[in-house]
């Protein structure tokens, strides 16, 4: 069995897949606030009695907004504070007797993805992120990319290219980015960062969806608008795709409901890519919710 932990600020989702990665049983408990030793407890307890109920020792993975620090494996997260400066993984290892897996949580959607039936395949996914945040994940022959210091994927927080800045003209904001650097894409392209955009250059704020209502319904201000937001989008789409050159890349978050993206990307993708390359195949993620969870268990899967 694989086990897996989708660790969030409010709840923990624990499921358990099988060979076959079909799920056979799902739980959810609350977070505990800020008490480590009680998450640790819950975390076990959980282990302990999905062992039993299967009969056998499960593998662990867990996923978590945030990422553990490579030298000494203590947890940056600002949504668990439970975790937060914690060794989460080498402290259930201890307490349960077996290795523990971890990674962050857009990591464990695009693992998600990459495991489903029909892109089990495929040697690069990318999975992204288009919520409030702008995440990434790469997944290469069905194992994720952490690179040195475990940031690997951590998309949202390189720069805009010039291409796209020019494409916001000159009236461009320059947004400050949580990470404490100016102008990542996470502050442009993001479902947030969409909004802040449309306030910036319309002098009023609206909620995303309303945004996207008034374009399908042909108002000229939104139409004006997507139609910049998508080229800026197959810009940096187009730098990103020639640096990892994925077969398929996958997007989640709310902004992936918007079917538009799916449209245009093909069409304004070519002229961003070396001429050499044909764009990925950019498709809608298919397991939503259960991402996570689905995600953190198969960090022990292998091809
Ligand atoms: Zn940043």
């Amino acid at each position: 069995m694989y086990y897996g932990f989708d660790v969030g600020g409010t709840k923990i989702e624990f499921g358990a897949f099988d060979e076959k990665l079909v799920r056979q049983a799902t739980e959810r408990v609350p977070t505990p606030g800020d008490d480590y030793q009680k998450l640790i407890e819950i975390l076990a307890g959980l282990v302990a009695k999905y062992d039993e109920q299967f009969g056998c020792e499960g593998t662990v993975g867990i996923g978590i907004p945030g990422i553990e620090k490579a030298e000494d494996g203590t947890v940056l997260t600002v949504n668990v504070p439970a975790a937060k400066g914690k060794t989460l993984r080498a402290d259930l290892e201890a307490k349960i007797g077996r290795s523990v897996a971890l990674n962050n949580d857009a990591n464990c959607f695009a693992l998600s993805e990459a495991w489903d039936e029909e892109l089990q395949d495929e040697s690069v996914v990318l999975g992204l992120i288009l919520g409030t945040g702008f995440g990434g994940g790469i997944v290469i022959d069905g194992t994720v990319v952490s690179g040195q210091n475990n940031v690997a994927g951590e998309l949202g927080h390189m720069r805009m290219p010039i291409d796209a800045w020019m494409q916001l003209g000159e009236n461009a904001p320059i947004f400050d980015c949580g990470c404490e650097k100016k102008g990542c894409i996470d502050n442009y392209l993001s479902g947030r960062g969409f909004e802040m955009l449309y306030a910036h250059f319309n002098g009023e704020s609206k909620k995303a969806i309303e945004i996207i209502n008034a374009f399908y319904e042909g108002e000229e201000t939104a139409s004006k608008f997507v139609d910049n937001y998508m080229e800026m989008l197959a810009m940096v789409f187009g730098g990103m795709f020639t640096g990892i050159d994925p077969n398929v890349v996958v997007l989640g978050g709310g902004l992936s409901n918007f079917d538009y993206i799916y449209e245009e990307m093909p069409k304004r993708l070519p002229k961003h890519l070396l001429s050499i390359a044909n764009p990925p195949k950019i498709i809608k993620a298919k397991h939503g919710d259960s991402g996570g969870v689905r995600g953190a268990a198969f960090l022990n899967i292998k091809r």
